[in-house]
């Protein structure tokens, strides 16, 4: 076959490749060759409102700024499996404590929040600290910057996956390294991480969610690869 590469694998058997696409990786942190820009700075143009309509939040410097009361946002376009950058930022005026400390939140395929929160020197539930699966598992460090200091998360995401009669057969997984130190190892989700009693409810692609905690959290360069 045109493409293909044969293989001894340790088990003795001749397995059959396909060759590896080219992708250009970024400069630094930029979008590689085959990402969808989700952000670049200069508009909502991927976004919506959760609500419908066009997004509230406030542009400025390259990044978006969550502004209360205005509602979550969501991409235009849903996705499934995927490796997702993220860059975010608590505000540098500290206010409030716990949750209430630069909250927001991103929500794979709408059910699943990865937290973003302060989590510098600010004392919450474990579960429910930056880099948390929120409600079902802590990072395994606390590796946040400072206050007003960006932050990357790099993502990878395994959608669940369904049987005909709805009931989940494989359940999502999440892999996540925050300023570049691995703080979820494969974590399999339970459900939906804003109502314990949820479990899993059947669903295909979904868009991903940013959350309006009510607190003016910044993200910027964020850029999606569909595995
Ligand atoms: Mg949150």
């Amino acid at each position: 076959m045109l493409g293909c590469l044969s293989a001894i694998n340790i088990s003795g058997q001749t397995q059959s490749f396909a060759e590896p696409r080219v992708v250009t990786p970024g400069t630094g942190t930029a979008a590689p060759s085959d990402a969808i820009v989700l952000f670049d700075g200069k508009d909502f143009s991927q976004w919506e409102s959760t609500k419908g309509g066009e997004v509230k939040w406030r542009l400025e410097g390259g990044a978006m700024f969550v502004v209360g009361k205005t509602g979550n946002i969501q991409t235009k376009q849903s996705f499934g499996d995927c490796q997702l950058h993220i860059e975010w930022r608590t505000p540098d005026v500290v206010e409030g404590e716990g949750q209430g400390r630069g909250n927001s939140g991103i929500f794979f395929q709408k059910k699943y929040e990865l937290q973003v929160l302060d989590s510098y020197d600010n004392k919450t539930y474990f579960d429910g600290q930056a880099g948390s699966i929120y409600t079902q598992n802590p990072p395994l460090v606390n590796v946040c910057r400072k206050p007003g200091e960006w932050q990357v998360y790099d993502v990878v995401y395994m959608a669940p996956r369904f049987n005909a009669d709805g009931k989940v057969e494989i359940p999502a997984r999440i892999t996540v390294f925050q300023n570049g130190v691995l703080i979820q190892n494969n974590f399999v989700i339970k459900g939906t991480t804003y109502d314990k009693t949820t479990g899993y409810v059947a669903h295909h692609k979904m868009p991903l969610e940013l959350q309006d905690h009510g607190n003016p959290t910044g993200f910027r360069n964020i850029w999606i690869r569909e595995l």
